[in-house]
């Protein structure tokens, strides 16, 4: 299949890996929108929001846990920081496989544009 983070899942792309397991990798984004940027991707190909399957539970229920972990680990959790996954044209989303950005270290605001 031809998708970029698919492709970094594989390690055919390379990025810098922050947390990774079974099921969930996370990796720094390429293009950070805030001092502290990174994404937490499903291993498993799930385009976009809409496509998450009740099967999928599990999966995308480690997602919160491992960006939070991180966010930790860059002693960013107390200050704070934003998760989003955007879906589609309107949600902004160009990567078609899904993944949850944490960005922080900035005073966020809201709401988005
Ligand atoms: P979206 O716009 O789909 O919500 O977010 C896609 C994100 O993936 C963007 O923040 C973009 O900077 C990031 N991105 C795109 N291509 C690559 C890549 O090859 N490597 C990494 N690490 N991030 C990427
Ligand atoms: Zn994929």
């Amino acid at each position: 299949m031809d998708c970029l983070f698919c492709k970094l899942v594989a390690k055919e792309i390379p990025a810098t890996i922050l947390f990774e397991d079974e099921d969930v990798i996370a990796f720094e984004d390429i293009m950070p929108q805030a001092p502290v940027h990174f994404l937490v991707i499903p291993k498993k190909h799930i385009s976009t929001l809409n496509d998450i399957k009740e099967e999928d539970a599990a999966i995308i229920g480690k997602l919160p846990i491992v960006a939070s972990k991180i966010a930790k680990e860059k002693k960013v959790d107390q200050s704070g920081y934003r998760v989003v996954m955007n879906c589609n044209e309107d949600g902004g989303q160009t990567v078609y496989h899904i993944h949850m950005h944490v960005l922080a270290g900035k005073q966020m605001t809201w709401p988005p544009g």
